[in-house]
This record gives structure tokens, C-alpha cells and sequence, in this order.
């Protein structure tokens, strides 16, 4: 049995960015249902022992919607730190890859941004890593994720409606250039780092 994660922050610690209400929906209610239907779907699929990781990999259809949607989301809620903190910029080995890559962070955070502007209708776009520790910015739809895909999930913006749409609205642009305001850098380098 999976369990919806507890929040590393109160519900009111990402405003402005993403409201209380927001959270309270977005994690309370849209995550819950994912939560629910991965138990409820799970029993019967011979999958039922293994890892998270794992199932995302193996399973297909509406298991693997709930168990990509639970994984995405476990690790997007659990990037963020309160806007009240500063922001730290990234540093060290994933400070120098961007920088490889991209020239700069502020080249890598447009290219970010302009993915998950331009996904059309439902998905994620994610930071990901190859086992070569190389980089790429990667649009998903639906559930999908790097998992699925043999690479390593490090930073993800969730860009389905509801993750924005109380606050927001239309306008997803200005949601994700704000997302930065929380994101969590030591929590990506680690991920990283853990590749
Ligand atoms: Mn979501």
C-alpha cells in the first residue's frame, strides 16, 4: 500500500507562488486520487511487490497513469522550499553540466520554460540524466516520465491545469517562471548527485 507523502513545508509556505488553495487541491485531492486508485489497481497486477521505480517501469495502462502521477508528483511537491527562504543558484558537478551544456543557467531556465510553455494540453516537462551524467530537457505527456524512459528524474514543473489554473489561470508562462522562486537546488543536486 502506497501512502500520500507529507508535505515538507506548511500549505501556506509557497505563496505567492502556489496558494494554500491550490496545494490543499493539488495534493489533498489530485494526488490522493492517484494514491487511491495505484492501491486499487495494484492487488491484481503481479506487480504488487515491487518499488515505485519499478512499477512506473513495468506496468501499462490506468496502472501506470496512477503509479507515473504518483511518482511525478512525489517528487515535484518534495523540490520546493518556502518563498520565504532565499534561493540558492545550483553549484558544483550539476552547476558545471548546465553550464556545458548550456552556457548558463539563465539559457538552461528559458529553454525549461519554453517546454513546458509550449507541451500541448496535460504533462510534465523534466530535467533528466543519462547514465553518462549528460542532461536534457524533456516534454511528457500525461503521466510519462523519465523512469519510463531509462533516465534519471531530477527536477520536474508539473503542467497540468490544476496545477495552476486557481492562482494563474491561463497563464502558464508566468506560473512556471515563478516556480523558480521555490525550487530547491539542493534537492536536485542530490538527485543528481545520486545518479
Ligand atoms: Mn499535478
Amino acid at each position: 500500500m502506497f501512502e500520500l507523502i507529507r508535505l515538507p513545508y506548511s500549505p501556506d509556505a509557497l505563496e505567492p507562488v502556489i496558494s494554500a488553495r491550490t496545494l490543499s487541491f493539488h495534493h489533498g485531492k489530485h494526488l490522493q486520487a492517484y494514491v487511491d486508485n495505484l492501491n486499487k489497481l495494484l492487488p491484481a497486477s503481479g506487480l504488487e511487490e515491487l518499488s515505485l521505480e519499478e512499477i512506473v517501469k513495468k506496468a501499462t495502462g490506468p496502472l501506470f497513469n496512477n503509479a507515473g502521477q504518483v511518482l511525478n508528483h512525489e517528487m515535484y511537491f518534495q523540490q520546493f522550499r518556502p518563498a520565504a527562504e532565499s534561493v540558492e543558484p545550483p553549484t558544483g558537478k550539476l552547476l558545471q553540466q548546465i553550464e556545458k551544456q548550456w552556457r548558463t543557467l539563465d539559457a538552461f531556465k528559458a529553454e525549461f520554460e519554453q517546454k513546458g510553455v509550449g507541451l500541448f494540453g496535460s504533462g510534465w516537462v523534466w530535467l533528466q540524466a543519462n547514465a553518462a551524467g549528460e542532461l536534457s530537457i524533456a516534454q511528457y505527456a500525461g503521466a510519462d516520465n523519465p523512469v519510463a524512459h531509462g533516465l534519471k528524474p531530477l527536477l520536474t514543473f508539473d503542467v497540468w491545469e490544476h496545477a495552476y489554473y486557481l492562482d494563474y489561470q491561463n497563464r502558464r508562462a508566468a506560473h512556471l517562471v515563478a516556480l523558480w522562486n521555490i525550487t530547491d537546488w539542493s534537492i536536485i543536486e542530490e538527485r543528481y548527485y545520486n545518479c
